[in-house]
């Protein structure tokens, strides 16, 4: 049996690993001329390792996505620290003692910044929106400086209009552990993402077509399954009306002969700038060059799928099309687009084991 795999990006590599393996022809088709998706990596012209959709950093707690990337790829052990720029200071995000300290003028302990924060919390009834998530772990004024405006920017929305999942992601914190993540697993592919995915799709019964939309050969009949990783929405023709997905516009800079220009991988412009973000990539790889290169975030509406946006109108309208999707046969839509979920990496290689699982169990 061949399985027509729609998209590179770990979604569709792990399945197509994972199927061809089992003894199944796989082909995979990708629109971009490249695989990886969005976690495709490549050098850019000044030598320099750049993530050309944004800054994508593996963290997983999950020892079975580990064990799986590991058959692929080498690590780099990183963990990945963001300060947030407020009234033209830097602040460790997220916010933990050091940064209510450095905001505040205050010496507090970490019990001391506990009961601090206990001060400023507006607790809520029901926690159903970010506003309330923030609010009610942090209160007003630090809402207002780290969270209010930077959601604003980067979805266009109120914090209010978004699902608590979406701020929850940012923990807080009264120690003074200054990391993004806390997860087991915190390293970066030795050789890039680039050459994982490339190891990943390494193997006899599977065959890549770069450049080639899936409306092109949506008529071909030769393939007897189906693994779709794009937008939902497309795969029926936006029936019941466009998902919305939020892009972004990634501004990349190289500076010659300038060794580093920030002293973390990543700063956050919270109130200041058009850009969310810049994100300097020799941190993240650990690469040495006499030059760096960095990319500024912008947030539009327009533009290629980058985020699905998580609240509650929005997840009536997946539901109505993953209706439809179940009653899809011999077709599993799988990963970031196709399942309208904010997914991390390691969310979606899970997703697709699990996937890529149950299909070899179902034929
Ligand atoms: P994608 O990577 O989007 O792959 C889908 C592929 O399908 C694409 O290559 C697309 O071209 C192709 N496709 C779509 N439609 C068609 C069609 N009709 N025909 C042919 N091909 C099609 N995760 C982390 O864990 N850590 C991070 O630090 C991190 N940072 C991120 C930063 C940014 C700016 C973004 C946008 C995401 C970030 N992520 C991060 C999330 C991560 O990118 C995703 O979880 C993951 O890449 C999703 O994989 P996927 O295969 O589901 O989708
Ligand atoms: N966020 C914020 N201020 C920050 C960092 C994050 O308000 O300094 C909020 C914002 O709504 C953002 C969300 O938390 O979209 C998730 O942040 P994360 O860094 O996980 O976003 P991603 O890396 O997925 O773009």
């Amino acid at each position: 049996m061949t399985v027509l795999i729609v998209g590179a990006g770990f979604a569709g590599s792990t399945c197509a690993r994972v199927l061809a393996e089992a003894g199944h022809r796989v082909h995979v088709i990708d629109k971009r001329d490249h695989i990886g998706g969005n976690a495709y990596d490549r050098y850019d012209e000044h030598g320099v390792l750049v993530h050309p959709y944004g800054p994508h950093i593996f963290h997983t707690n999950s020892k079975r996505v580990f064990e799986f990337l590991s058959r692929f790829t080498d690590w780099r052990f990183y963990e990945h620290r963001v300060l947030a720029q407020v009234d033209q200071e830097l602040y460790p995000i997220p916010i933990n003692r050091t940064t209510l300290n450095k905001l505040y003028g205050k010496d507090l302990t970490e019990t001391e910044a506990q009961a601090y924060l206990e001060s400023v919390r507006e607790p809520r009834e029901a926690i159903k929106t970010s506003e309330d998530v923030v609010l009610s772990s942090v209160g007003h004024d630090l809402c207002e400086k780290f969270f209010r405006g930077y959601t604003r920017k980067q979805w266009g929305l109120d914090l209010s209009q978004l699902s608590a999942g979406v701020a929850a992601r940012i923990p807080t914190r009264t120690n003074d552990d200054d990391r993004y993540f806390t997860d087991t697993f915190q390293f970066m592919p030795a050789a890039g993402y680039g050459e994982m995915f490339r190891r990943m799709l390494d193997h006899p019964l599977i065959t890549i077509e770069l450049g080639s939309d899936f409306e092109q050969v949506r008529q071909d009949k030769s393939y007897s399954q189906l693994v779709y990783t794009g937008p939902i929405d497309a795969y029926f023709g936006f029936k019941f009306g466009r998902l919305p997905y939020r892009s972004l516009r990634f501004d990349h800079e190289h500076l010659a002969n300038v060794e580093q220009v920030q002293s973390v991988g990543t700063v956050n412009y919270p109130n200041d700038h058009d850009y969310t973000r810049i994100t300097e990539f020799k941190h993240l790889t650990g690469q040495r060059h006499s030059g760096t290169s960095i990319v500024r975030e912008y947030p539009q509406a327009e533009g290629d799928p980058y985020y699905p946006v998580p609240r509650a109108e929005n997840e009536a309208l997946f539901k109505r099309y993953a209706e439809l999707a179940e009653q899809e046969k011999g077709v599993v839509f799988i990963g970031r687009l196709a399942q309208y979920r904010y997914y991390n990496m390691d969310q979606v290689v899970a997703a697709a084991l699990k996937a890529a699982e149950d299909f070899l169990s179902a034929v």
